[in-house]
């Protein structure tokens, strides 16, 4: 079987694949990134359902590497929406000639590790073979959509749309009757974008969300240039900081010095900022302490019950089995207030579960709810959802998918031990998406993978695998600070509870992103120990 023969590939064109993909080609390497979409964008490409906007603010969510690209790129809004995340993506993907080193429409089926060669091997689902001597994975976070079999799906004589798999034309839901299954970041996004735009909302429920109310403006010429003029300043300080934001929590202990008075001010002051400060900006004692968690809880609850008209709907609108902050807090937007119009139900399929789909609709129990289109919000497979379908085998044949499925580890997220040349970017017990503004982290992690790559190609070797030894300290350590925090007590996508059979482990480093960046710098400095580097 002919092969393409590249350094590396890349696996993902979306905010990580087009920058490794630019940074392995400007260290002199040959490269091929492998991309399932028809076009660039990963998450921005494959999510463009109505409502879908980023929710880290546009001046930090974006590439340090050019200061072209920082000159010529205008932001329209502070939290700008998916097709505008997209273009950008474009534009990079144009401005630095990345689309000819891009194969679209193309998976990777198999990637085996050649042991004499010190090659991996890659077949795709086009049926072509690549070999190269490192494979970089940018499949992102998240990236495999948690696909729901309900019963009876095929009588169904409507539509039905994953968020996640959303049609690139616009869909026409004018009118329509619309049920929603998924209030996380996503279905608070799609709820409150259609309640006004379809005839009647079903929201079926299983568990409350908090959120927290997003404040976006448009960025004008003169934002757009104080934004400019604090770029050299904002592109070192988002580095520093423990979510790669631009603002940090309060010192530890410092809550304990304030009255509840005091601390409520400062919840009050990132509640005002309307971003994610008001997730990774308070106290860290809120994330450990369950009395410190009430009282933040106790705040937000406060805010949002006066969202909501009907006392008895806003009980179940929200969460009382779990504290604030412990699961992703989303941004809404009228999220809560789409639940007082007329048009707009919530089901609680907790309370009884969905059984099925009947030829109009969806039954709850025995109840029949009439719909044209039932959109999916159901969220991931995160973390390691989409490598293990990519039937990776390294040293000796054995499968991430078979070691995922046993003990989700890796070294500080970058590889795992038994994969040599296989490096991870946002993979899991990394900082990664969960706590880090996505493009601080894998902008920090793809300089490193660069510089890591470049060290073996430049002292003679052949491949770089971290030690089992060193394995098991991070993870180690990576489970001591998580089991630390009351997050690990929750069901959700971050501990690996939504996926049956996942094994439960946090799957996000949550030390801090400016502690991860030090330890891997130091790492690189100390010529990389814990690492074996082979000839
Ligand atoms: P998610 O947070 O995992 O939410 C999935 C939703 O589907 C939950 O409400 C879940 O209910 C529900 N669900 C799953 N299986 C179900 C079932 N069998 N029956 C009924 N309900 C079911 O996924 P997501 O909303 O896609 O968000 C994932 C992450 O993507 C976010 O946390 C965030 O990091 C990122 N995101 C970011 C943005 C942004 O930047 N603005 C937007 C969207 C997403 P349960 O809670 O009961 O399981």
């Amino acid at each position: 079987m002919s092969s393409e023969q590249f350094d590396a590939l890349v696996v993902g064109a979306g905010i990580s694949g087009l920058y490794q993909t630019y940074k392995l080609r400007e260290a002199g390497f040959s490269v091929r990134a492998i991309e399932s979409a028809p076009d660039v964008g990963g998450t921005w490409y494959w999510n463009a359902y109505p409502g879908c906007r980023v929710d880290s603010p546009a001046n930090i969510y974006q590439y340090w590497f050019s200061q072209a690209l920082l000159d010529d790129w205008d932001w329209s809004e502070r939290f700008p929406a998916q097709p505008e995340i997209k273009r950008y993506l474009q534009h990079v993907a144009r401005r630095f000639d990345l689309y000819s080193a891009i194969e679209f429409e193309t998976r990777v089926a198999s990637a085996e590790w050649l042991e004499e060669q010190a090659q991996w091997r890659v077949v795709t689902d086009t049926g072509k073979t690549f070999t190269a001597r490192y494979l970089v994975s940018c499949v992102g976070l998240l990236s495999t959509p948690k696909v729901l079999s309900i019963p009876d799906q095929e009588t169904f004589q409507g539509r039905v749309y994953y968020t996640a798999r959303w049609p690139q034309q616009p869909v026409d839901l004018n009118g329509q009757r619309v049920g929603v299954i998924g209030n996380g970041a996503t279905g608070i996004q799609v709820i409150q974008t259609l309640a006004p735009e379809v005839s009647e909302l079903t929201v079926f429920q299983r568990t409350p969300q908090y959120a927290v109310r997003m404040k976006n403006y448009k960025v004008d010429k003169h934002i757009m240039s104080d934004w400019r003029a604090d770029y050299p300043h904002i592109s070192k300080l988002v580095h520093t900081t423990f979510g790669g934001f631009t603002w940090d929590p309060a010192e530890e202990g410092h809550a304990a010095t304030l009255t509840p008075e005091q601390r409520n001010d400062v919840y009050e002051e990132c509640w005002a900022d309307g971003s994610l400060k008001m997730f990774v900006g308070t106290f860290p004692e809120t994330l450990v302490d369950p009395v410190m968690n009430a009282e933040l809880t106790e705040f937000v609850r406060n805010k949002i019950r006066v969202q909501i008209n009907d006392p008895v709907l806003a009980n179940k609108l929200i969460p009382s089995d779990h504290g604030y902050g412990l699961k992703r807090v989303p941004l809404e937007s009228g999220y809560y207030e789409a639940f007082n119009r007329p048009n707009v139900q919530l089901v609680d399929v907790k309370a009884e579960p969905i059984s099925g789909f009947y030829e109009g609709g969806l039954r709850v129990g025995d109840k029949e709810y009439p719909l044209d289109v039932l959109i999916m919000a159901t969220g991931f497979d995160a973390g390691t959802g989409t490598l293990s379908r990519m039937g990776v085998r390294g040293r000796g044949g054995q499968s991430l998918a078979a070691l995922w499925g046993r003990d989700i580890r890796t070294t500080l997220g970058l590889q795992v031990h038994g994969f040599p040349n296989l490096f991870l970017i946002g993979g899991p017990l990394s900082p990664s998406a969960a706590f880090c503004n996505v493009q601080t982290c894998v902008q920090q992690q793809i300089d490193w993978v660069t510089e890591a790559i470049s060290h073996v190609r430049e002292s003679g070797h052949r491949s770089m695998e971290p030690t089992l030894e060193r394995e098991e300290e991070w993870v180690r350590h990576h489970d001591e600070v998580a089991n630390a925090t009351l997050m690990v007590t929750v069901d959700s996508w971050y501990t690996g509870a939504n996926i049956q059979g996942k094994q439960r482990r946090l799957l996000s480093y949550i030390g801090g992103a400016h502690v991860y960046r030090e330890l891997c710098e130091e790492i690189q400095q100390q010529g990389y120990p814990g690492f074996k580097l082979t000839r």
